[in-house]
């Protein structure tokens, strides 16, 4: 049996790397070497707890009991057939696409959720994108939220080409 980092482990190497880089940044901002306003701040801060908290890639395991889906409260068992579509550290542990399938599934129950209520009350408000929605906003809070993903990655030991690879052994079994 390998060691996998359990959930409490991953936040505690979140935690801290996210303490050092924000002293880091602090120091460099102080020092004119950089320039980042609360707004970055604020967003990059956003995405990576939420990617640290409640969006990690251990949601493949969201079938059973895991750490990030207990922190949904009530709302946990929307991400069930999330754990049930993905094998663990399959897709969901890759580094470019892994990320991007928990926030695409995010964005799909969302959609469903909205649609249910609009079809129960067709009066429902439809949520605005906060204005003004630029790449500017969406940057820092990406960033934020790939790096916590790529924190519990690194932690895990899953080397950047884990996607290629995996595939890469299908083929060759298969053959
Ligand atoms: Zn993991």
């Amino acid at each position: 049996m390998c060691a996998v980092p359990s959930g409490r482990v991953h936040n505690l190497i979140n935690i801290a790397t996210y303490s050092v880089l924000a002293a880091g940044v602090l120091l460099a901002t102080r020092q004119h070497l950089l320039t980042v306003t609360p707004a970055q701040a604020l967003n990059f801060t956003l995405g990576f707890f939420a990617g640290t908290f409640l969006l990690s890639p251990d949601l493949d395991l969201a079938e059973g009991r895991v750490d990030s889906k207990r922190r949904w409260g009530l709302l946990g068992f929307l991400w069930v057939p999330y754990g049930m579509l993905s094998s663990h550290r399959g897709l969901s542990h890759t580094w470019v696409v892994g990320p991007l399938t928990r926030l695409a599934y995010l964005a799909v129950i969302a959609a469903l959720l909205l649609g249910l209520l609009r079809f129960v009350w067709p009066h429902f408000p439809l949520p605005g994108l906060p204005q003004p929605f630029s790449f500017k906003v969406l940057l820092p809070l990406l960033l934020g939220y790939y790096l916590s993903q790529w924190l519990h990655l690194i932690a895990d030991g899953v080397r950047p080409d884990h996607g290629m690879r995996h595939v890469r052994r299908k083929v060759r079994g298969r053959g």
